[in-house]
């Protein structure tokens, strides 16, 4: 039996992340991933694949339609799809192989199969080679998986996953969306740039939910300007593959004929089959395991990190949980700071955020301030040839404290470090004011909202 300080089931950003952190702080860590690519959800079919087909289903749009107004003239554009998915699997195979080297580098040890825990201190790994580990402590980083939704028939083929989304051998005639969550929206616009009619319906009467009200419809106003045709207040009761159809129905509406269906309504944690019921393991009525601050379950020594713990399912998230936990088992200090954690959605223009949306701030009765700037005034935009959208700086009525910052335009999730970092410090609208930012740069726009906090933008 191989003994050693740390298991961790789950080899994701959360799981791959702790193993490394924890190796470096000296434990000696064994890793477990049933999969044979390390990297989890967001390397193998998650966030790299999806960003992957993102860029270059953009570049065919701009190719397409895009490229003449800068005087550039492209004639006999084509789509090769099979290609476009090949240079998405190359770019996962050459991630998750990098995770492997760096295991190696780490002298991480690595078991291959489903792992789970007999009992405290115990890890059973299912696979090729079955082992029982003796761990001093256990990190359960097991993620999430799509949540089923009731008379939705997936045949993991016409009727799918993000998974399938992420795959389709060839562009559908019609496809059809449930959920105008962040997945919705992201493959949503792949396959609508790449020539798709895109149906997205969504449950709620807006799009995006936890998202600024006033960003969110924003979005959803230049997604529809692209193509994106959304029907919110639906309530879908069931799809199904008729004669190689897809058929939907939603409650009081005529039903839906498309090519194929993209289930998107969430994820929920994947803390199935782990052993936890016997052992007790405290979790939420949707499964999400319960930890304390120093992501201990209610089984001392057994810890969880990322999707299978609630918070934002987001590989960031996971990573920075991974880090904290890794510290605390190494006796220093074990914390995140969830008021600092952005969210970003990569379609064209990306939307960005990070702390309070404005409905938070009026629900919590807290008096705030708001600074907004266009990027339609921003030089850089302009050359760019991309001035839709706009930062949006909420901060403190009293103290100037930067609250929230919301962005929806070009590079947004790139542009949004700047205000997590504003955050993390406690900063004040003044102090980005102060600050000085290159010009001509996208960047210049949240100096100038900040500014507008106090109603003196300058280009405005
Ligand atoms: P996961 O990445 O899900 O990893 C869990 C790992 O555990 C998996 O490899 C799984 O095989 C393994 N495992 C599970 N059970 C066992 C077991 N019993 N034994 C052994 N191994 C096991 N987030 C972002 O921040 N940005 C994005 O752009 C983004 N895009 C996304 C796009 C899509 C289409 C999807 C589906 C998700 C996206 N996400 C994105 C979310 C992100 O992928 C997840 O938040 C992140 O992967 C969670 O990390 P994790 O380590 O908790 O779990
Ligand atoms: P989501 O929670 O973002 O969106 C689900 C949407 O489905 C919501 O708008 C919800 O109202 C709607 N919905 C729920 N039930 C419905 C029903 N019966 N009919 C119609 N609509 C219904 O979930 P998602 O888009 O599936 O993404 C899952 C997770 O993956 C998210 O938590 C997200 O953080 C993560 N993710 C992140 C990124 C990113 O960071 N860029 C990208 C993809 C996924």
């Amino acid at each position: 039996m191989s003994q050693h300080d740390l298991v961790v089931i789950g080899a994701g950003p959360g799981g791959y992340v702790a193993a490394i952190r924890a190796a470096q702080l000296g434990l000696n860590v064994a890793c477990v991933e049933r999969e044979n690519a390390l990297g989890g959800t967001c390397l193998r079919v998650g966030c790299i694949p999806s960003k992957a087909l993102l860029e270059a289903s953009e570049l065919y749009r701009m190719a397409q339609s895009h490229l003449s107004e800068f005087g550039v003239t492209v004639e006999g554009v084509k789509l090769d799809v099979p290609k476009m998915m090949g240079r998405k699997d190359q770019i996962v195979s050459t991630l998750t192989k990098g995770i492997d080297g760096l295991f190696r580098k780490n002298k991480i040890t690595r078991y291959t199969g489903h792992g789970r825990i007999p009992a405290p201190g115990r890890v059973q790994v299912d696979g090729p080679k079955p082992v029982e580990l003796i761990a001093k402590n256990i990190l359960i980083a097991t993620g999430s998986v799509s949540a089923p939704l009731k008379g939705v028939e997936i045949d993991g083929n016409l009727i799918g996953t993000s998974t399938e989304a992420l795959a389709y051998p060839e562009v559908p005639g019609h496809l059809v969306v449930i959920g105008a969550g962040v997945i919705g929206l992201e493959l949503g616009c792949v396959w609508a740039r790449l020539g798709s009619k895109v149906t997205v319906l969504e449950y709620l009467n807006r799009i995006l939910p936890g998202m600024d009200t006033e960003i969110a419809n924003e979005a959803q106003r230049m997604l529809k300007k692209q193509g994106l045709d959304f029907k919110l207040g639906m309530r879908v009761t069931g799809a199904r593959v008729v004669d190689g159809r897809c058929v939907v129905e939603c409650e009081g509406q005529p039903s839906i004929d498309c090519d194929r269906v993209l289930l998107a309504v969430g994820r929920l944690p994947n803390t199935g089959d782990l052993g936890l019921d016997a052992l007790n393991v405290a979790r939420t009525n949707r499964g999400f395991i319960q930890v304390d601050r120093h992501f201990q379950t209610s089984i001392p020594g057994i810890y969880a990190i990322g999707d299978a713990i609630p918070g934002p399912m987001l590989a960031h998230k996971a990573e920075e949980e991974g880090v904290a936990c890794a510290e605390g088992l190494a006796g220093k200090y074990c914390h995140v700071n969830y008021d600092a954690i952005p969210g970003v959605v990569y379609t064209d223009p990306e939307i960005a955020s990070v702390g309070k949306t404005e409905e938070q701030l009026k629900d919590g009765g807290i008096p705030y301030k708001v600074g907004s700037f266009p990027f339609m005034a921003n030089g850089r935009a302009k050359a760019l040839g991309q001035t839709e959208g706009r930062v949006k700086i909420l901060a403190h009525a009293e103290t100037d404290r930067i609250l929230g910052v919301h962005i929806i335009g070009p590079r947004a999730g790139d542009l949004i470090a700047e205000a997590v970092i504003a955050i993390e410090c406690g900063a004040s609208s003044e102090d980005i004011a102060r600050s000085s930012h290159a010009h001509p740069t996208l960047s210049e726009a949240i100096k100038e909202a900040a500014f507008a906090v106090d109603r003196r933008a300058i280009h405005m």
